[in-house]
């Protein structure tokens, strides 16, 4: 048994169970036994095999990353950022697919670490990873000390365009039941990984690209193995009127009408519901299918940001009852960048700055990320939850005055704060640099 005590921190964002919610507390001890935490509150009694003084110190529950593609986003840097098809509403995803092979091994594996390296400066204990299957991938995510939920992706047909303005697909339905399986195969394997830090999740890629058997059966999986359920859908308007050629509905009543929303299925990235302003569908009813579901939506607010689509918006989502997380789509990969983000554009596009609170945005890169993944373990600094813990150095420039220090992280100082992260107990980040990869290496 290895005790660590976090003594008088100045500042905590601790979990208020009766409420349901984050608060502030001032110096107080936090204290984590082997991987979960035992304590948190003033005046610890009691002995530790180390202690951390927290003079100078915010202490923060870790960040939950709901939605990355870390092996190949890094591959894009030079492209991506200004990357559209205007003849495809802007979106770069068809195109991109097509022109671009990020599949070499040795690539996803240099691009992993180096993404790795980013979600975990950034203040990210938990990070869910949907990509395919790569030599290499569990291996150095385990390797990493993150708390990884693996989500290999598989899906029917495949994307395929002719010209820059249609949208065509390849079927092969077979391809989708192998990918399943194997699917299945490495999701049923993590359990015995020695890092004994990986899960799974059954990720079928998009919704246009899997036949409704494939959906319900891989939803099925999941629920047989009370593990979460994640695919893309309402992410571009071609998706969008595709599904209307097919169903004549939008992408998002027909995941309704086919069974596949509900309580363990994380949507990324539902943007473009039938009240966006860029789709504008004669129902009004996305909104509520997700809320009334219970399902969770994985917000990632830059890629769509570079071709200039928003949410519409964020707060609205969140007060209709959907169990909003968020995620790191494309890199950087920084958690706290997002956040800000996605209050800032949810305020661009209410027109509204009480849209979002600082304290709504984090709760949903925290405790609702948690709860999208299935872990009510995660998120929150509380005893009995894992031992995932961020360290904010409150004397770093960008976060003084600390008088609101999660405003200060938030919408100054980002992952420069950002000192130590500890992950399962472990600490995996020293002083802003990831102990147990290489970044500066990872990607030459
Ligand atoms: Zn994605």
């Amino acid at each position: 048994m290895s005790t660590t005590l976090i003594k008088n921190a100045d500042w905590a964002i601790v979990w208020d169970a009766s409420g349901k919610r984050h608060v502030y507390r001032k110096g107080i001890d936090i204290v984590f036994e082997n991987d979960a935490i035992t304590h948190v509150g003033p005046g610890f009694k009691g002995t530790a095999d180390a202690t951390v003084d927290g003079l100078g110190l915010m202490v923060m529950p870790g960040l939950v990353d709901i939605h990355s593609h870390l092996g190949h986003e890094p591959a894009y840097r030079g492209i991506r950022e200004e990357h559209g098809v205007a003849n495809m509403y802007m979106s770069s995803l068809y195109e991109r697919s097509q022109a671009f092979d990020v599949s070499d091994p040795e690539l996803r594996r240099a691009c992993l670490e180096v993404a790795l390296c980013e979600v975990l400066k950034s203040g990210v204990t938990t990070v869910c990873d949907i990509s395919p299957v790569y030599d290499g991938w569990t291996d150095i995510v385990g390797k990493s000390g993150i708390r990884g939920f693996m989500a290999p992706g598989f899906a029917s047909a495949r994307w395929k365009l002719t010209n820059d303005h249609s949208l065509d697909f390849d079927w092969d339905e077979a391809r989708g039941r192998k990918g399943l399986e194997a699917a299945l195969a490495l999701v049923d394997g993590l359990a015995k990984h020695p890092s004994e830090m990986l899960s799974g999740v059954i990720s079928p890629m998009q919704i246009e690209n899997c036949s409704d058997d494939l959906l319900r059966d891989s939803l099925d999986a999941a629920t047989e193995r009370n593990i979460p359920f994640t695919l893309h859908i309402a992410q571009g308007v071609l998706e969008h009127l595709e599904m209307v050629k097919r169903h004549g509905t939008t992408p998002i009543r027909h995941a309704y009408d086919i069974g596949i929303l509900g309580p363990t299925t994380v949507i990324g990235h539902a943007i473009l519901p039938d009240t966006h302003s860029w789709i504008r569908w004669h129902t009004k009813d996305d909104i509520r299918l997700l809320a009334e579901s219970g399902s969770s939506v994985a917000h990632c607010p830059t890629p769509f940001a570079r071709y200039g689509i928003l949410m519409e918006s964020f707060g609205d989502y969140v007060r209709a009852g959907i169990n909003m997380g968020i995620g790191t789509d494309t890199t950087p990969h920084n958690m706290l960048e997002e956040i800000r983000k996605a209050g800032t554009f949810a305020r661009i596009t209410s027109r509204d700055i009480n849209n979002v609170s600082t304290g709504m945005l984090f709760h949903a890169a925290t405790a609702a990320g948690a709860k999208a993944l299935m872990r009510e373990d995660l998120g929150k600094l509380t005893p009995g939850a894992k031992a995932d813990i961020v360290l904010v150095d409150l004397h770093q420039p960008d976060m003084m005055p600390a008088r609101d220090p999660l405003r200060s992280l938030v919408f100054h100082a980002a992952d420069r704060a950002v000192k130590d992260v500890y992950i399962a107990g472990r600490k995996i980040v020293a002083d802003g640099e990831v102990t147990t990869l290489d970044h500066k290496g990872a990607g030459e």
